[in-house]
């Protein structure tokens, strides 16, 4: 079908001035802001990001404050969000920023910034300045795939590339921001990954998918790995109000300064008592069966520490000790 550009611009800017969600981060034109949501939004949901996202902002409202912070109190203002180089990465971009004269305004400029990628820069160049670049994340290569149809696997470069040509030739110039706003809503809310709710779709007479009855085929993406399994079993071991933990260090993989519950295999000499619970937590590809027991020591290795359990809050506790002790405390 012809490609009738206008009236694709027209369709998505009215619906999206009529449906768009009222989230903390359309009520600013701040960059920063929009970098910090932008940031936290990748890989998290929208319902979980938000208070995050107004804590955060409240403990760091500028560059400033986010270049001093101490890297303890940042973890815990991030812990629970997951995929914690994005944190780090944030700091040091405010670091970065703050010796310029002001934040940087353009694509190839925010694209130095650590952590920020082809996305994230495009996302706040246009949102945040106006800047004539359209972003292409997981929701938008969707409904661009269903509405050119596209057979293509979308993780394949050349596959990109078309969809890259599209989204650029769709992107209402004028207004970029509002543009890339829009068609990221419309893959949140309407083009979902199953069922897409086509009837209530400002595009769908310009949808190839919907035209042709594929939307519900399509996108066509590479095979998901599947998930590894492990077990863990954590101890929760108190003494007078106080829980032992132990904290990785600054050079470990994974959770860099992060506090966790200690594995069994940690503290050979515990004595366990009561039933363990268990919970199952995900990590990217691996899903761990944790099993949890109370148990006391006589004595532990040097490197834990006894922590106060009402100071736990202002630690950054990883997500599985986090569970891990919720669980007891149920
Ligand atoms: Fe997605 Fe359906 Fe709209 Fe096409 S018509 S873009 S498949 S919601």
């Amino acid at each position: 079908m012809p490609l009738d550009v206008s009236a694709i611009r027209r369709g998505l800017r009215k619906w999206y001035s009529q449906h768009k969600r009222d989230l903390p981060w359309r009520r600013t034109a701040d960059p920063y802001r929009i970098w910090i949501s932008e940031i936290m939004l990748q890989q998290t949901r929208v319902a979980a990001v938000i208070p995050y996202f107004e804590r955060f902002l409240t403990l760091f409202p500028d560059p400033a404050a986010l270049a001093s912070a101490p890297e303890q109190e940042l973890l815990a203002a991030w812990a629970g969000l997951g995929y914690y180089s994005r944190a780090r990465n944030l700091q040091k971009a405010a670091r970065a920023i703050v010796k310029l004269p002001r934040f940087p305004s353009d694509y190839s400029a925010l694209l130095e910034l650590p952590g920020v990628g082809d996305y994230t820069a495009a996302a706040v160049a246009s949102i945040a300045f106006g800047r004539p670049h359209a972003v292409l994340d997981g929701n938008v290569l969707r409904v661009l795939s269903r509405m050119l149809a596209e057979r293509g696997d979308i993780k394949s470069p050349l596959v990109r590339g078309r969809l890259r040509t599209f989204a650029d030739t769709l992107l209402d110039k004028k207004r970029p921001g509002e543009f890339n706003q829009s068609i990221m809503e419309l893959g949140a809310t309407v083009c979902l990954p199953k069922q897409p709710l086509c009837g209530n779709c400002p595009v769908r007479l310009h949808c190839d998918a919907r035209q042709q009855g594929l939307e519900n085929q399509l996108p066509v993406s590479g095979a998901r790995p599947i998930p590894h399994r492990q077990e863990k079993h954590l101890l929760a071991i108190e003494k007078q109000g106080k829980i032992l933990l132990w904290q990785r260090p600054p050079d470990s993989r994974r959770l860099a300064g992060f506090w966790e519950l200690p594995e069994r295999e940690q503290v050979p000499g515990a004595n366990i008592y009561g039933e363990p619970g268990e919970f199952r937590h995900t990590i990217v590809n691996t899903t761990y069966l944790v099993q949890v027991s109370r148990a006391s020591v006589a004595s532990h290795p040097s490197r834990f520490t006894w922590l106060a359990k009402s100071s736990l809050a202002t630690f950054p506790l990883s997500t599985i000790s986090k569970k891990a002790l919720a669980r007891l405390l149920e």
